[in-house]
């Protein structure tokens, strides 16, 4: 090889390190979490100012033509460490700010919004880190012992960046791959359901922001060590935009996608250029060409290929489980396994005589507006330990508000609420969850892109691999947990006649199916009061029978079930008592025959 094809492959093999670090840090944001972090670049420009300004002599250095903060002229690889550290660390104030006031597309915008402010005031504040002329005569890694501009180490550069690009693949894809990842990627697909079955959504937002935000300083870190010198241009907030075209085109939840898009996009285009002769058009005509053909590839691929060039892979856990394990049990393991529940209430609080056992959960005049509108109007309710409670009444009587407001999905204008003798109106819904008070939702509310099986795997509390760290510990870690929650999930799935479609995408199954996936997942989280909004809407009156028998002799195990649904056939069989509402407000509870008697509850329903 000549000496200028060494340059030119060491050139590529950076430049195509850096951008895989900076999609997998995507990747697992948006791909994987599905956040839009439309400010993805500035922390890969954090990134590369910090590991400038880590390795630059103070800047009354080189005759003080430049200025800058730090200069600190710390030795590789310091300031590579600096940069991924301070490429996750900015992300904090991000993810609290950005993540817990705004969510979803108003948190894109804001950080959108972010980036064009850091860039404009990088570019302006001159003293901070050298304005629009940006930082330059970076010192680069061990130039003191290599000779930086030979081939050996350009070359070598160039494998360094790939190796770590290897290294953050294997751990995006340890992370993913985990349970962890299987809470990240539900959160994805539907975040107030996730949030009910006990995800902390900012826990796992922010842990997503860093460790993207640390990737994507890594990478700039990196790149500045390269082409010794950054300056604002480098960074435009379009620049993320071709990082989202790389993610969605190569594909989006799969990081062989991200690495490939890396490949693809940004590199490609680069490249694709650099053979078109530069006096062809007018100035600037290429560049501008570049970014009309990145955006017609974004609008092409959105249209034709929305799940990329490598799709996101489908998990099938069940057939493997089958294979490995053979036998049943799941069912067994259920009635073995204790429900979780909040601790036994404090003392002094709710000591109930001997004739009347405290209920589980109690409301006191719970109101709810919306623009003045009473959905929920001062509803007190009590609901008995150990029994199926039915609520009915007509459509937009409150049902689901009230479930909701239970559930802390919905915060309530006025009122309290008590579950296990504790005080919970203000407590988030995870927590709730993670208390066992567990719901369901009205509208289909599968996590559409994970297989049954992993809705069903999704609810399970307490693994040791969902968290962060169990994650990054790896499969040996977290392997035996799996095991057992993969086994009781085949039983609920044998249970419910879903066992054939476990590996089946829970977005493609028919909306009778979807339902029992959801009180199948609903169950998975180990309730002891499960909430539960028309469970039974769609579903075969046959199997409905079958799924209310199951549920009660649940009940007699201990569990306790606030059922909504328009049935009255199955209020009749398997509800006692229930209660009435309408217009937001409790009109009488009882048993389905005694209610029957009443003029009024059927009265609400005729006119309802
Ligand atoms: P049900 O479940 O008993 O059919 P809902 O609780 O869904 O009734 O709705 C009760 C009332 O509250 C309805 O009039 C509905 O239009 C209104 N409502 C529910 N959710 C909202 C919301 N997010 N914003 C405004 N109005 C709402
Ligand atoms: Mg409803």
């Amino acid at each position: 090889m000549s000496q200028a094809t060494l340059f030119y492959v060491a050139n590529l093999l950076v430049y195509g390190g850096v951008d895989a670090i900076a999609c997998l840090g995507l990747s697992m944001q948006f791909g994987v979490a599905g956040v839009s972090n439309f400010g993805f670049i500035v922390f890969q420009a954090a990134g590369a100012y910090t590991a400038a300004v880590l390795a630059l002599p103070r800047d009354t250095a080189n005759g003080g033509f430049q200025s800058y903060v730090g200069g600190l002229g710390l030795p590789f690889p310091l300031p590579w460490v600096g940069s991924a550290l301070v490429g996750g660390l900015i992300a904090v104030p991000f993810a609290i700010l950005v993540g817990r006031r705004l969510t979803g597309h108003v948190a894109a915008i804001g950080l959108l919004v972010t980036a064009v402010m850091a860039n404009l005031l990088v570019t302006n504040f001159v003293p901070f880190l050298n304005g629009a002329a940006g930082v330059s005569v970076v010192p680069q890694p061990l130039q003191n012992q290599a000779n930086p501009n030979g081939a050996p180490y350009q070359l070598g550069y160039g494998i360094a960046a790939l190796l770590i690009a290897l290294a953050a693949y294997l751990l995006c894809r340890r992370i993913t791959e985990s349970p962890y990842g299987r809470s990240l990627r539900a959160m994805r697909d539907n975040g107030p359901v996730a949030d009910a079955l006990g995800k902390n959504l900012l826990s796992l937002r922010t842990a997503m922001l860093v460790l993207g935000g640390a990737l994507a300083g890594l990478s700039g870190g990196i790149l500045v060590g390269f082409i010794t010198l950054w300056s604002p241009a480098a960074w435009g907030y379009a620049e993320t935009i071709v990082l989202f075209a790389a993610v969605i085109i190569g594909g989006l939840g799969n990081h062989k996608g991200a690495v490939l898009g890396a490949l693809l996009v940004p590199l490609g285009f680069e490249e694709a250029t650099r053979f078109i002769p530069s006096s062809f058009g007018t100035p600037g005509l290429i560049p501008a060409l570049q970014w009309v053909a990145i955006g017609l590839l974004i609008v092409g691929f959105l249209w034709f290929r929305p799940q990329g060039v490598i799709p996101e892979p489908r998990r099938r856990i069940l057939s493997r489980a089958v294979a490995t394990a053979g036998g049943g049990g799941g069912a067994a393991l259920l009635a073995a396994r204790p429900a979780r529940g909040a601790a036994p209430p404090p003392a002094g609080t709710a000591t109930p005589g001997p004739g009347a056992p405290a209920p589980i959960l109690a409301t006191e005049a719970i109101v709810c507006s919306f623009d003045g509108v009473r959905a929920v109007d001062g509803v007190s309710i009590a609901v008995q330990r150990g029994g199926l409670t039915g609520l009915i009444g007509p459509n937009g009587a409150g049902k689901s508000t009230l479930l909701s407001i239970l559930a802390g999905t919905l915060a309530p204008t006025e009122g309290r609420i008590t579950y296990e003798g504790r005080d919970i109106t203000d407590l988030p819904a995870y927590r709730r969850a993670r208390q066992g008070l567990v719901r369901t939702f009205q509208l289909a509310s599968e996590f559409k892109r994970l297989t049954v099986m992993e809705n069903l795997l999704a609810a399970v509390p307490d693994q040791r691999g969902d968290s962060f760290r169990g994650a990054v510990r790896g499969r040996r870690y977290w392997r035996r947990d799996e095991a057992l929650a993969v086994e009781e999930a085949r039983g609920i799935l044998a249970d419910f006649g879903l066992e054939a479609e476990g590996d089946s995408y829970a977005g493609d199954l028919s909306g009778g199916q979807r339902r029992l996936v959801e009180i199948m997942r609903a169950l998975m989280a180990r309730p002891s009061l499960l909430l539960l909004d028309e469970p039974m809407a769609g579903v075969h009156p046959t199997l409905a029978r079958r799924i209310g028998r199951r549920l009660q002799s649940l009940c007699a195990g201990g569990l306790t079930i606030l059922l909504v649904e328009h049935e009255l056939a199955f209020m009749d069989e398997f509800c006692d008592p229930v209660i009435v509402m309408a217009e937001g407000r409790v009109l009488d509870q009882g048993t389905m025959a005694a209610l029957r008697e009443k003029a009024a509850v059927v009265e609400a329903y005729l006119v309802g």
